[in-house]
C-alpha cells in the first residue's frame, strides 16, 4: 500500500510541532516518563495500516502492555511508547496549545492541563498555536482516497480504528 502523502502529513506536523515545542519551551512541562496523555485512540485507516505496515517491518517488534486498563494505550510501556517513531498523529501534538473550532463554530485552545500554567492564554495567537482543523481537513482527505484506492469497502469515510485492534496485524 502507498503511503507517502500519509507520511509527508505527518512530516509536516512534525515539523510545525518541533517549532512550537521550542518556542514554549518555558510553558511546557512535558518529558520522558509522563504519558498522562496515552489513552487508547482511535486512528483513520490510512494511519492504521501504515503503522500495521511499519512495524511488520520493522526488527524490533514492540511489546504489548495487556497490563494496561482498557483505557490506556497498549503500547504504552513503563511511561514509554513502545511505537513512538511511528505513533500516530495524535500522539505527535501532545501538549501543544492546539487551537480547533468547536461545535458552535467558536475558536477553542486545548492544551494539557500541566502546561502553560503561567502563561496569559491572551498571547496566544495563530501564531504561536497548533492548527489543528487545518491538518486534521488534510488528514480526512487523505484517508478518503485511501479508502478509495485500496478498495477497503469495509469503511466509511468516518470509521476509525481503536489503536489496540494493531497488535492483531503485527
Ligand atoms: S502510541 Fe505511543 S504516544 Fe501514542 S498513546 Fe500509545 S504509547 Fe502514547
Amino acid at each position: 500500500m502507498e503511503f507517502r502523502a500519509y507520511k509527508t502529513l505527518r512530516n509536516d506536523i512534525d515539523t510545525l510541532s518541533n517549532k512550537l515545542e521550542e518556542q514554549h519551551k518555558n510553558h511546557m512541562m512535558c518529558k520522558a516518563g509522563c504519558d498522562l496523555c496515552c489513552m487508547d485512540y482511535s486512528i483513520f485507516p490510512v494511519e492504521f495500516y501504515s503503522i500495521v505496515e511499519a512495524l511488520k517491518k520493522g526488527e524490533k517488534k514492540p511489546v504489548i502492555n495487556s497490563n494496561n486498563d482498557e483505557s490506556s494505550c497498549i503500547f504504552l510501556n513503563n511511561h514509554k511508547c513502545e511505537i513512538y517513531e511511528e505513533r500516530p498523529i495524535i500522539c505527535r501534538t501532545h501538549g501543544l496549545p492546539l487551537l480547533f473550532m468547536n461545535e458552535e463554530n467558536g475558536w477553542e485552545l486545548s492544551a494539557c492541563e500541566l502546561n502553560f500554567t503561567e502563561f496569559d492564554m491572551e498571547e496566544f495567537s495563530e501564531e504561536n498555536t497548533f492548527p489543528q482543523d487545518k491538518f486534521n481537513s488534510k488528514l480526512f482527505l487523505l484517508n478518503k482516497e485511501f479508502i478509495a484506492k485500496s478498495k477497503l469497502t469495509e469503511y466509511s469515510e468516518f470509521d476509525l480504528i481503536p489503536i489496540k485492534e494493531i497488535a492483531k496485524h503485527i
